[in-house]
């Protein structure tokens, strides 16, 4: 991927580049170009009869207009994040929440439903409102594990039915034979954060998992990628008790047949900084890494090294620092994405404490083309200009500068990797 340079974008080069993009976006000559701006025009499009990719093709379209005016927004949200369930079945040694090594007053198994899960009626609702507005993703996570929500898998039907693609972070464990193969039918991104490729690595970093956890787990995704219908993927955060054993991971995605692998430097402060490599170790990680890429490339399997080799995601030293990355280009969270969390209050992006309204007492159609979204979006758009975060957000340390730096790239015809966005 293309880091964005030091040098100020030239408009016209951003609107060729733009003018290109609408044009692929919506997916060249095939598509009834006029007809979709047509419709911009009357309103919004819910794309009720169409097929999802279709649909996230004219999210996106509608999206990166209205990225490019600035000034007007063309669609909904094209993913919204939903935090479902607080509460987790294992302890992760590097969790923010769930680690042994913070406070073990914290939700882990048992938390009462209804304190700890988010209320399936408000999960409809937001789920309609955003069917409504064109929503084509809807990342389903929290702060423990989203399957465990005692109605989760209702919710994958629910789904189904308003053609809503669902992308699932899990840990996997618990998932039984009956669950398992509802899964293996539904059309949806199913990510397993494994954090190790053998056992006794899962063992060292799930603090109170079992080796027959592990055994179940290899089970479920070997079987679901075999079934080929949902997506499968696997997620591995780099910290202390793994960073030997990453070449095993991409070997162990191979054995399960997984084809897509996503590594993560490990995030951590306080009292969980005891996880972050030291210098030597890291330097040590980057060889091992750029081996896996390697590797990876000879197996077939789509990784995130690439990134992770060139910038390091941003992370140093366990803390993440985007505030170089942000004095060069603009922040366009405003027009792609929404979080809601388990009481439903809406958000720009995970790192910022603007609450735009809340789902089930105010429409989202009326949160999203709210003043207050419109005074994040400018301040979003001239944080380059003005040097500064905006107010109310954590810019220095922002965990979406993915999103960013793949629109910004899209928007200049450096990469296509607007899929991500
Ligand atoms: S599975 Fe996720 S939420 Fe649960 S302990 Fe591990 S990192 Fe935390
Ligand atoms: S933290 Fe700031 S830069 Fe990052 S997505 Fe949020 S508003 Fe944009």
């Amino acid at each position: 991927m293309l880091v964005p340079s030091d040098r100020r974008p030239a408009q016209g080069n951003c609107l060729t580049g733009a003018i290109m993009v609408c044009y692929i976006v919506a997916g060249g000559s095939r598509l009834p170009l006029r007809r979709y701006l047509r419709a911009g025009r009357a309103g919004w499009i819910a794309g009720e009869h169409m097929a999802p990719p279709v649909r996230d093709m004219i999210s996106g379209f509608r999206s990166m207009l209205g990225i490019i005016s600035s000034r007007l927004v063309l669609a909904g949200p094209r993913s919204v994040a939903l935090a479902i369930s607080d509460v987790c079945n294992t302890k992760c040694i590097m969790c923010w929440c769930h680690s042994p090594l913070i406070s073990p007053a914290r939700k882990t198994t048992g938390a009462s439903p209804g304190a700890a899960y988010m209320d399936p009626a408000l999960f409809e609702t937001i789920l309609r409102e955003a069917r409504q507005m064109g929503t084509y993703r809807v990342v389903l996570g929290g702060h423990g594990d989203p399957t465990l929500h005692p109605q989760f898998d209702r919710m994958l039907e629910l789904m189904d039915r308003l053609k809503i693609v669902p992308y699932v972070l899990t840990n996997g464990i618990g998932i039984d034979e009956p669950r398992l193969r509802v899964w293996a039918t539904k059309r949806a991104h199913f990510r397993f954060s494994m954090h190790a490729g053998d056992v006794e690595t899962w063992l060292r970093v799930h603090t109170i998992g079992t080796e027959g956890q592990f055994q179940q787990l290899c089970r479920t995704i070997r079987a679901l990628v075999a079934a080929g219908t949902p997506h499968i993927s696997t997620m591995h955060v780099i910290h202390k008790q793994n960073y030997r054993q990453v070449r095993r991971m991409v070997e162990h995605a191979r054995e399960l047949g997984v084809k897509d692998v996503l590594f993560r430097p490990v995030r951590a402060t306080g009292l969980l900084a005891d996880v972050v490599l030291d210098p030597e170790q890291e330097t040590w990680l980057r060889y091992e890494l750029a081996q896996c890429l390697k590797l990876a490339e000879r197996y077939h399997i789509r990784t995130n090294l690439h990134e992770v080799l060139d910038h390091n995601l941003y992370i140093r030293s366990g803390v993440l620092d985007t505030r170089h990355l942000y004095r060069r280009i603009p922040c366009y969270i405003g027009w792609i994405y929404a979080e809601f969390d388990i009481e439903g209050a809406m958000t720009p992006c995970l790192d910022s404490r603007i609450v735009m309204g809340h789902a089930g007492r105010d429409r989202l159609r009326d949160m999203w083309t709210s003043p207050r979204y419109w005074t994040f979006r400018r301040h979003t758009r001239r944080m380059p200009i003005r040097g500064q975060c905006v107010p109310g957000c954590v810019c220095h340390a922002c965990c979406m500068a993915k999103f960013n730096v793949n629109i910004y790239n899209l928007l200049r015809l450096r990469s296509f990797r607007y899929g991500e966005a």
